[in-house]
């Protein structure tokens, strides 16, 4: 049986179970009576970024085989993307109660509509797939899409990441994202008003951002209709602008260190709305893929840091929420 459709919000700040910030996973396992796994697609998608609509060259720190399971490179279609990565997550797993289709690699509302629905409908014929999660950039959401999305959504979960990465203009400038927040801003609203859950995709320590303008972000996104964000800290990847950029001159590109992240982490965390669920809280590149920081840590090493952080400062999610 299908899970039913939305997310639950938690309203008291400090009272996020045993924990100090309102985490997406509890929320999701509480909602669908089990765990809820995503099973990363590679649809073949492109981005406008790379295929000469908006730019050749891609976003500046972006490698899409850093963020991608090795075993998509070498798969094709979406069934047997499925098929494959659902076997490895059982064996990792076995408590998992529901998969998510996610289509996860460039992005993935970009093309015909025809086109795009038949591969969602391909995710979704699969029998052991409940729901899609569809990442994308905020200036690919048209409306027809949405529309058909949102009819979708009455039936199946469907949740849209957007890649907002930053609030900031001169950071999104630098980077060469190609839009700027407004166009974050316009694309959450849409999404959200067809009641489709949306999570934020955000990356901390871009060339151009200040710790004052990332703490910001914290009460600029709390104003939107947000359901989760991502974290993550910026990593240079290899075969990226930013990896060229970062060997002839490291100094031109400040790295935010373990310890410095997740004191920033801490004091955003203070600042959001303590209804914004946290989907992740770091990112994880593999080691092969990855020039700088030297000190990355594992995602599993790096939420317990930031949940020690957090009851050693004595705060929690919201504290400093002004709503
Ligand atoms: S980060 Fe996303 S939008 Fe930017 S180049 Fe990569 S796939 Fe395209």
């Amino acid at each position: 049986m299908r899970p039913t459709v939305g997310v639950m919000n938690c309203n008291l700040p400090g009272h996020f179970g045993h924990h100090r910030y309102l985490r997406y996973h509890d929320l999701q396992s509480a909602q669908y009576g089990g765990r809820v796994q995503k099973v990363s697609l590679n649809a073949g998608f492109t981005c406008p970024n790379r295929d000469g609509s908006l730019g050749r060259r891609g976003c500046t720190f972006c490698n899409n085989a850093g963020f991608t399971p090795a075993y998509l490179h070498r798969l094709r279609g979406v069934p047997q993307q499925l098929d494959e990565g659902i076997t490895r997550l059982r064996d990792r797993f076995p408590n998992i109660r529901h998969f998510f289709a996610y289509f996860q690699a460039y992005t993935n509302t970009y093309g015909e509509l025809e086109s795009l629905k038949a591969q969602y409908e391909a995710a979704l014929a699969h029998p052991d797939v409940d729901g899609l999660v569809i990442g994308t950039r905020p200036d690919c959401l048209p409306e027809p899409l949405l529309e058909y999305l949102g009819k979708l959504a009455r039936s199946v979960p469907v949740e849209i990441e957007i890649g907002i990465e930053s609030c900031n203009d001169t950071a999104l400038r630098r980077v060469k994202r190609g839009h700027d927040f407004a166009a974050s801003v316009d694309a959450i609203w849409r999404v959200a008003a067809r009641g489709l859950p949306v999570t934020g995709h955000l990356l901390f320590g871009l060339p151009g951002e200040t710790r004052e303008s990332q703490l910001e972000a914290a009460a600029t996104l709390s104003q939107l209709p947000l359901a989760s964000l991502k974290l993550h800290q910026l990593q240079v990847i290899r075969g990226t602008a930013m990896a060229r950029d970062w060997r002839r001159n490291p100094a031109s590109l400040p790295l935010l260190g373990v310890a410095d992240y997740v004191e920033l982490v801490v004091d955003f965390l203070e600042r959001l709305s303590p209804t914004i669920a946290i989907q992740r809280i770091g990112s994880e590149v593999p080691a092969r893929m990855r020039l700088a920081p030297d000190d990355a840590i594992p995602l599993s090493a790096l939420q317990p840091r930031v949940a020690t952080r957090l009851a050693e400062r004595k705060t929690w999610q919201g504290r400093l929420f002004q709503g």
